[in-house]
């Protein structure tokens, strides 16, 4: 396997944002999406899902409803014919509801944990790779190691602090350029 992966945010970059979306049945892609992730599988580079999900910590869904998400997720991505390589997420949140959970972790974006253990897993060299998100902290999150950040304009407001490598308007702009950078 490549020692490059692209890393995906899940809310507002690949599906809409429910607000701690903890019904399966509430999945709704972004226009295009499933499409812009089998595009990155035809190009044979690993797809990985990195989401805080913080709605767990604060007791508004536990880990069993968030695999049963993510497993009708990869379903209706294989119907799609599109694929997720893995799924990290960080259960996590300073101010929760669980008190195990209610922690300030190393693994909430932007915090670089989750990258880390899929660096670990899949022997990725982290400064390769890429993430896709819409909120600057994804960017920042792949900047602390070193990576390449996409921002997808969801019109949110952006601080001055990190400057994305690129804006794109949807995921599918965001892996095209991200496949064309990484044949540079
Ligand atoms: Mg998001
Ligand atoms: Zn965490």
């Amino acid at each position: 396997m490549s020692s490059s992966a692209v890393f995906l945010d899940r809310d507002d970059t690949l599906i809409r944002d429910r607000g701690y979306l903890s019904d399966p049945g509430g999945i709704e892609f972004l226009p295009g999406a499933p499409e812009a992730v089998r595009l990155l599988n035809e190009a044979g580079v690993p797809a990985i899902l990195v989401t805080n999900q913080s709605g767990i910590a604060r007791g508004l869904l536990d880990e069993a409803r968030l695999s049963a998400i993510h497993e009708r997720l990869r379903e209706l991505l294989a119907e799609r014919g599109a694929r997720l390589d893995a799924v990290y997420f960080c259960p996590h949140h300073p101010e929760g509801a669980v008190p195990e959970l209610s922690i300030s972790c190393a693994c909430r974006k932007p915090a670089p944990g989750l990258l880390l253990q899929a660096a670990k897993d899949f022997g990725l060299d982290l400064p390769s790779c890429f993430m896709i998100g819409d909120k600057i902290e994804d960017v920042q999150t792949i900047r602390g190691v070193g990576g390449t950040g996409v921002l997808i304009d969801t019109g949110k407001p952006v601080g001055p602090d990190v400057k994305p490598d690129f804006v794109a308007r949807d995921l599918t702009g965001a892996v095209q350029w991200v496949l064309s950078a990484m044949k540079k």
